[in-house]
């Protein structure tokens, strides 16, 4: 007679563990990007992070990046940025110090990444921008209709 307690009550231990063991995850995390403010516009939970070295951000709880890359395969950031944030963390932690600081200082030669990441994001985002008003403008620029 009093399931709907038991059931209530089994539901928060689930979900109390969940949140500690994300938050234990964070911890752990956090020497790699930083934690975002705002949900994920996918699960609606808030757990963005910013991953530093992939200069993305993603959702932790997704497992999921959530800026695209920005398709220059010599890109520093986005080149080598692993199918999923959990593998990058992966790597992180397989990673011995030597070949950290070798990476590290490697970023650094490439002082320009930064500078041509952005620019190349921003020439996306302007191009995906622009598909998207002639799309819905597609009626008024093509004025045969097609396409
Ligand atoms: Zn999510
Ligand atoms: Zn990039």
């Amino acid at each position: 007679m009093d399931k709907s307690v038991f059931k209530c009550g089994s539901k928060n231990m689930k979900n109390r563990k969940r949140f500690l063991r994300y938050q234990a995850n964070v911890r752990k995390k956090l020497k790699y990007g930083m934690e975002l403010s705002g949900e994920c516009p996918w699960c609606g939970e808030a757990s963005l992070f910013h991953y530093d070295r992939y200069d993305a951000k993603c959702c932790l709880s997704c497992d999921m990046w959530l800026d695209e890359a920005c398709g220059d395969p010599k890109c520093p950031y986005c080149a080598a940025r692993p199918r999923t944030p959990s593998e990058a963390f992966f790597l992180e932690d397989n990673k011995n110090p030597y070949q950290k600081e070798r990476l590290r200082q490697n970023y650094q030669h490439k002082n320009d990444g930064m500078l041509r990441h952005n620019r190349i994001r921003d020439q996306n985002t302007e191009r995906k921008e622009k598909e998207e008003r002639s799309r819905n403008a597609g009626v008024y620029i093509d004025g045969t209709g097609n396409r």
